[in-house]
């Protein structure tokens, strides 16, 4: 029989399981000492009271940039402690605050605490950083994912405004993106001022995750735990896919925990595998989970005409795997039937198949002429077994 104390005696393959999530900042970054003396070397001038150039840092998502400018940051804030230094950092996660207001607010509230309060108005906040500038300090606001701010423009513009207007002391920007197509969004004065100095993060190749992946588990886990190809299969597999760290260390702590569970001290090939798919099965369920119920219906004929096979790919000589637009618009009406819902016109169907394909849940390519006249092919992105046992729960239960 099953009991606590049998459970807790169990030894734990990890060693520390936070070392394992996205969050962690390890102590030595390998492949990124070149980015981060790079960063040191502009952002240097503020530790000597002057103002350095605005930084842009763009790349893929898990290339490191947070992690690496947290680095930074670390040593900035002890250098200018040990000068007594009028020179700060602050850290913004614009995904939180999303605004000009709100991080002004953040920012000041480390001064004035009473600011976080609401009520102030916009005005009072700009004047309170330019007093707490006009002091002599150099502050450096790094605004990570800075593409999610709404009114990004007028933030860049009140952040380099102030400089003109305060003598001693000043006000520098470090943004972070992972949106390489960020910079043509910008209305030109704001891209001027943000690029001052840029700096590219590339994605990771597999020999670069493996050396990721190696220190984090000699970290997190026992010693002899993690089998060598193990750590080259989360990497290979990383790599085919993104190249993306975080995603590789979510395999690693998956495969950890899928092997806890079964009572194995080791982790293998398998257990990388089975985590794969947890991972890829997650991953589907969140971005099916916010569909809106037609979307849902449309993704659901997809993935049913996927297993059953298209009626016409065979016949019209196309790639496998393909279905035509018109036959899932037909299997879609069928399961709003089904359902007892009510299907929406031909035009909604193509709404909804854009979505999905913006999601990356479907590709659809122009079959060009010939095949049924002028048709829209479609295939399926994520697994449709996995697909259908996610829809049918949301679609037909109840
Ligand atoms: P980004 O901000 O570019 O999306 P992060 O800095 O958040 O990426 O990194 C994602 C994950 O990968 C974090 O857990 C981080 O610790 C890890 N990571 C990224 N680059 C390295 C590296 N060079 N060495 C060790 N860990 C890394
Ligand atoms: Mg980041």
């Amino acid at each position: 029989m099953a009991s606590f104390d049998q459970i807790l005696s169990q030894k734990s393959i990890f060693r520390d399981v936070t070392v394992l999530s996205p969050h962690y900042v390890p102590k030595e970054l390998p492949f990124r000492e070149g980015q981060i003396h790079e960063i040191m070397s502009i952002l240097s001038p503020a530790l000597r009271g002057q103002k350095p150039r605005n930084l842009i840092i763009y790349g893929p998502s898990g290339t490191g940039k947070t992690c690496t400018m947290k680095r930074v940051m670390e040593d900035f804030i002890l250098s200018a402690k040990s000068k007594e230094n009028k020179a700060t950092m602050h850290y913004i996660n614009c995904r939180i605050y999303t605004s000009r207001y709100r991080i002004l607010q953040r920012v000041l509230k480390e001064y004035i605490p009473e600011l976080e309060k609401a009520g102030f108005g916009l005005p009072f906040l700009y004047e309170k950083l330019l007093e707490i500038a006009s002091n002599g300090e150099q502050m450096t606001i790094i605004l990570d994912e800075v593409d999610v701010v709404k009114d990004l423009d007028d933030l860049v513009y009140t952040l380099t405004r102030s400089n003109d207007e305060i003598k001693r002391g000043g006000v520098s920007i470090v943004g972070i993106s992972n949106k390489l197509s960020f910079k043509d969004s910008l209305e030109t004065r704001t891209r001027s001022s943000l690029y001052e100095s840029e700096l590219i993060f590339h994605s990771y190749q597999s020999e670069q995750l493996q050396k990721i992946l190696e220190q984090r588990a000699k970290e997190g886990f026992e010693p002899g735990v993690v089998e060598q190809s193990a750590i080259n299969l989360a990497a290979a597999i990383t790599s085919q896919e993104s190249g993306d760290a975080r995603y590789a260390l979510t395999l690693l702590h998956k495969a950890g925990e899928i092997a806890q569970q079964k009572g194995m001290k080791k982790i293998t090939d398998a257990e990388v595998e089975s985590a794969r798919k947890k991972v890829e099965m997650d991953l589907t369920l969140e971005a099916i989970n916010a569909l809106p119920e037609m979307n849902q219906f449309v993704l659901y004929a997809i993935a049913n005409l996927s297993l059953s096979g298209s009626k016409y790919s065979r016949l019209e000589g196309v790639d496998n795997g393909m279905l035509f637009s018109g036959e899932v618009y037909e299997e879609y009406e069928r399961a709003c039937r089904k359902a007892r819902k009510r299907a929406r016109s031909a035009r909604w169907y193509r709404e909804y198949l854009n979505d999905l394909e913006t999601l990356g849940l479907v590709v659809t390519t122009p079959s060009g002429r010939g095949i049924r006249g002028q048709t829209t092919l479609i295939r399926i992105g994520p697994s449709p077994e996995n697909v259908i046992e996610i829809l049918k729960k949301n679609l037909f239960s109840g």
